[in-house]
């Protein structure tokens, strides 16, 4: 009688779950497949690292995100307990008399003692504390499944002192399996479901942060105007969010309190998906006011921990907006300027010239020159820029490193890519890539972080591959030798006779895109630099503001506070008096900000913070 009646809950329950599994597996198969298994030893090590080992979620909350690997490592070990217990219930064999399973019994009560102490935990933050980031209400859904956790861990330990055949035991082994039936059905609707398809989401994610697969022309691809056109991966993200808030409160956007929240976005792609509007355009869905707030800094991502990649809707969504002309004013001009003069501002190409002139800059030669110095658009125009770039030419010759420039350089194409001109951006690519293939460096040296990772990553999907160095990488290798004397002779400079106090702003494209953050560190601290480390640094800084083409956007317009203001206000209150930047996009950010604020703070870019104070 037991057993049938276990068998008639067992089969409603599990029924529920695989109905709503399939409506999502449904609406994941019925996507475009976008898919992709590359480079598999990568995805195995991020699978151990993000799945097996929760680095991701303890790395930035270690306490909430140590719980919350409590419970999951426990879930994982009690798999086995479950399908043993579930056996028996429904009549089909019982292990649960055999000494294994009475091994196995003990081995599970540290882990149930660790779940209920991380649940009860995670309980109380949700409840009581309420993270910003977790929302503004207290979610009854996830109450009740943490209560269902809790319950579960109870009802195993009191196993320990219930004797299954008695009424106390029966009515315990009942709440048990009730539990685990009633968990079943609830998951696939919520954010619990991440317990499901979150290790295959983070195995599916891309190797690349912010992965842009070309548009094929040919095939009349024009980017995500609806959601029908949103693909496989982004349906398997929508429905992995567990909705922690990470990428929210690591938004600059949102963090300057800009309508955008990348939170919303993957909530709003799950929305579309489960009400199948398929047609319904995506700056509907999202509006294009939030598209086009994005930085493209990548946070959002990085900081996910359950692999959902937030970049490819928002700049896929661009990429549909402009296919339609429907990009805003402020990116015409930008456009304009790249078509008719290959620069993002325009300018006439004779000020190039008269820069390589006044720098001495040869003509590259593979036979003859070590680097290809890559330029950029700030290093062939903003005058501020090229100050320091002639500190890094004299760093390099007092160095004996040879190196020339190309005789002409487009755009890298950055800014149309990540504002989603795609045909603009292949235009720019495939132009340079042809003149590179021509000049056939084997290094190429930069000061601009985007140029690194334009022309050293994204070029490469059009089969153009060259090793793309930064000048922080490079310089610091170049300068080890002069680290004692160099250094202390530095420090006679300062009035004081005491180190500089300096901070250091990460570029997120240097940063947290290529992860290099202890060169320009080290640079820094060899020269004098008594680093002062701001909120958000490293891997994970805070962006300037101007990726994405809001470099462009009309300051006195934007939403909320400007993302550049709060940058500098962070590093302002590092108290240095000094600001090194390593990009020209955010020196000039940075700088705008410092303006506005009228702080008495000195911005140098790092390669003039080195070569004042090296010996020549
Ligand atoms: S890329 Fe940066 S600015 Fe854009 S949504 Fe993500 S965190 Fe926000
Ligand atoms: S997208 Fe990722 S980081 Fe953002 S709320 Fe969802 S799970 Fe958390």
């Amino acid at each position: 009688m037991a057993t049938l009646a276990f068998w008639l809950l067992f089969l409603a329950f599990v029924g529920a779950f695989a109905a709503q599994v399939a409506r999502r597996v449904q609406l994941i198969a019925a996507a475009p497949n976008t898919f992709a298994v590359d480079n598999i030893p990568f995805r195995v090590r991020r699978f151990l690292t993000d799945v097996v080992f929760q680095v991701r979620t303890i790395r930035e909350r270690p306490l909430a995100g140590g719980m919350h690997a409590f419970v999951f490592w426990g879930f994982v070990a009690f798999g086995g307990y479950t399908t043993v217990e579930f056996l028996r219930g429904l009549g089909i064999v019982d292990f649960t008399h055999t000494a294994w399973f009475a091994t196995y019994r003990l081995v599970l009560t540290p882990f149930a003692i660790a779940v209920l102490v991380g649940i009860l935990y995670l309980l109380i933050r949700r409840a009581f504390v309420r993270p910003i980031g977790l929302g503004t209400h207290v979610s009854v859904e996830s109450i009740v499944i943490a209560l269902f956790i809790a319950t579960l861990m109870i009802t195993f330990l009191l196993t320990f002192r219930l004797p299954e055949e008695t009424l106390a035991g029966r009515v315990n082994w009942w709440a048990h399996a009730l539990v685990i039936l009633a968990f079943l059905a609830v998951i696939p609707a919520s954010k619990h479901f991440h317990l499901v398809v979150s290790p295959i989401t983070v195995f599916l994610k891309s190797p690349e942060l912010g992965n842009l697969p070309n548009l094929d022309f040919e095939k009349e691809q024009v980017g995500l105007e609806t959601v029908k056109d949103l693909g496989s991966k982004m349906a398997l993200d929508a429905f992995t969010c567990v909705e922690c808030g990470r990428c929210q409160v690591n938004c600059p956007a949102w963090g300057a309190g800009k309508a955008l929240n990348p939170k919303t976005i993957i909530l709003q792609t799950q929305e579309a998906l489960l009400a199948g509007a398929r047609e319904k355009k995506l700056g509907e869905v999202y509006t294009e006011e939030v598209l086009w707030q994005c930085t493209t800094c990548g946070a959002c991502e990085n900081q996910c921990p359950v692999g959902i990649e937030h970049l490819p809707i928002l700049i896929g969504s661009r990429r549909g907006l402009v296919s339609n002309g429907d990009a805003p004013s402020y990116l015409g001009s930008m456009y304009n300027n790249l078509e008719r003069r290959s620069n993002i501002w325009g300018l006439g190409y004779d000020q190039r010239t008269k820069f390589v002139q006044s720098a001495s800059l040869e003509a590259f030669d593979p036979a003859k020159h070590d680097l290809l110095v890559w330029l950029g658009c700030a290093g062939s125009f903003d005058a501020d820029f090229q100050k320091s770039l002639r500190a890094m030419f004299d760093i390099l010759r007092a160095r004996k490193v040879t190196f020339g420039v190309l005789a002409k350089e487009r755009c890298n194409g950055d800014p149309a890519k990540r504002t989603g001109n795609e045909y603009m951006y292949q235009e720019l690519a495939t132009g340079n890539i042809d003149d590179l293939k021509a000049a056939a460096p084997k290094k190429i040296l930069t000061s601009c972080p985007n140029c690194v990772k334009t022309i050293g990553s994204d070029y490469r999907k059009f089969g153009y591959e060259v090793e793309v160095v930064h000048s922080s990488v490079f310089v610091e290798e170049l300068t080890r030798d002069a680290r004692s004397a160099k250094a202390s002779r530095s420090m006679e400079r300062e009035p004081s006779g005491e180190r500089s106090r300096v901070t250091f702003h990460d570029p997120c494209y240097l940063g947290r895109y290529a992860g290099k953050v202890d060169e320009p560190r080290a640079l820094i601290t060899r020269f004098g630099g008594d680093i002062k480390e701001p909120e958000r640094n490293r891997d994970n800084p805070y962006c300037c503001g101007a990726g994405g083409g809001l470099l462009f956007a009309d300051k006195e317009e934007e939403p909320g506070s400007r993302i550049s203001d709060v940058r500098f206000k962070q590093l302002q209150a590092t108290g240095a008096n000094t600001v090194v930047t390593a990009c020209p996009f955010c020196s000039i950010m940075l700088k705008g900000a410092q303006a506005s604020a009228q702080a008495d703070v000195q911005f140098v870019d790092l390669m003039t913070f080195v070569k004042d104070r090296l010996d020549s």
